[in-house]
């Protein structure tokens, strides 16, 4: 039995990012940039209005008030997109609006509120400075400016300086196809009609569904028999993923036949049995160049390892340099009891107390409980030597949930 650090360094130093593709900018919204965008353009990229005003000049407004303004003439209307056509001159002004370019001969606005339309002239109210209400060419982005760097994460404002940049394709590390086996006689697909002794396989549909969540795609093989040649036939089939993650057949049954499948295909089993609970008997092995994390076969078990193991490695062939979950401190509503030796990840709804979080329980901590997972945001992370830890102790938790984010769950 090895430690989940060791586990999580093995499964971790067996993938790298993945090559580069070009895609359209908005298919890159959290994936990672394989390229330095330097600004092929300024932004904006003329001096422009920042008001619906007047462009004028600032020296010409010199001892103007609401009593005693100063009258210019309208030389014309500068809407935004249009190029101005005449120069602003001594006692001149052209309206203007907000993005339009301003007039050769101007080096100010007043915005339309400190003015008044007089005759066809514009009464200007107040001094304006030089510079005022001008939005400078390149003021948000110089041409040639580094913009974003290779490593970061598409957020929507990368997407928008993109598209401002008139970029529509980037290089992005590519997803990984993550192949999900599940294994093992009781089961049956979810549109098999199901019977008292066999249960649908919902490990299939939650691991594909934590394999997209964290951005992979998954390959969603089947269902393996527990028998040898069922197991390699899928395994082989698994190989054309990046990834092969399979769930069950890796305890010590008669029927738990995944550790030595993998040594058979593979010829590498790297390490079985990791110090934690739930989630103890995982084996870790490659099948030809690929990496397969067999993690066991409760639901809860299954899920949680994925957590630990098999999310930070699709991150990494993303390209992400932070590969865990945000953790936080918080309070323990009630006291754990546990075995020591192994660290527990028990199931948990995190909420707001105050400037504090607390930490409750989702009832139930089998590990074929999957409504603990349901009901849960977070994960306690209890350490290998406690035994008991009583209520009102701080403890770390990950967050499962950062969208629902404190949000109470059904049944909590
Ligand atoms: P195993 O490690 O193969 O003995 O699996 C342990 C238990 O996990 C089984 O008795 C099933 O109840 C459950 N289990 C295994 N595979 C799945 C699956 N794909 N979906 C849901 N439950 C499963
Ligand atoms: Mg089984």
């Amino acid at each position: 039995m090895i430690s989940l650090e060791e586990a999580r360094e093995k499964i971790l130093g067996s993938v790298s990012p993945l090559l580069l593709e070009k895609v359209n900018i908005l298919d890159a919204l959290g994936r990672v940039i394989g390229e330095d965008i330097h600004a092929g353009r300024a932004i904006p990229p003329k001096d422009n209005s920042s008001m619906d005003g007047y462009a004028l000049r600032a020296k010409d407004t010199r001892g103007a008030s609401p009593e005693k303004p100063v009258i210019l003439d309208v030389v014309e209307d500068i809407p935004a997109g249009a190029i101005p056509s005449k120069k602003v001159g001594t006692r001149e002004a052209a309206r203007i609006m907000t993005g339009a370019p301003i007039p050769e001969g101007a080096d100010a606005v007043v915005r339309v509120e400190d003015t008044r339309r007089e005759d066809g002239r514009a009464a200007i109210l107040v001094e304006a400075e030089e510079g005022q209400d001008i939005r400078l060419a390149g003021e948000d982005v110089r041409e040639g400016e580094k913009v974003i760097a290779r490593g970061e994460i598409i957020r929507p404002a990368e997407v928008g300086m993109l598209a401002a940049l008139g970029r529509s394709f980037i290089l992005v590390h590519q997803r990984p196809l993550v192949a999900v086996v599940a294994t093992g006689d009781e089961l049956v697909d979810i549109d098999e009609p199901p019977s008292p002794w066999k249960i649908v396989s919902s490990n299939s549909y939650s691991l594909a569904a934590l394999v997209k969540d964290c951005g992979g795609i998954p390959l969603q093989t089947g269902i393996a028999r527990d028998r040898r040649e069922d197991l390699i036939e899928k395994f082989r089939s698994a190989m054309r993923a990046d990834l092969i993650v399979s769930s069950g057949g890796v305890s010590v049954g008669d029927y738990d036949l995944v550790k030595e499948i993998m040594q058979e295909v593979g010829n590498s089993m790297q390490f079985w049995r990791v110090a934690m609970r739930p989630g103890r008997p995982l084996a870790f092995g490659t099948l030809g160049q690929v990496p397969i994390v067999g993690l066991p076969g409760n639901p809860v078990s299954s899920m949680v390892s994925f957590e630990q193991f098999v999310r930070p490695a699709i991150l990494k062939m993303l390209g992400y340099q932070n590969l865990f979950r945000r953790t936080v401190r918080a309070r323990l509503d009630e006291g754990i009891e546990k075995k020591q030796g192994l660290r527990y990840f028990i199931r948990a709804n995190i909420r707001r107390d105050g400037e504090d979080y607390v930490a409750v329980t989702t009832g139930e901590q089998g590990s074929g409980i999957l409504k603990s997972m349901v009901r849960a945001n977070g994960l306690i992370v209890v350490p290998e030597e406690a035994a008991t830890v009583p209520a009102g102790t701080w403890v770390t938790v990950q967050i499962l949930d950062d969208s629902l984010d404190w949000t109470p769950r059904l049944g909590s």
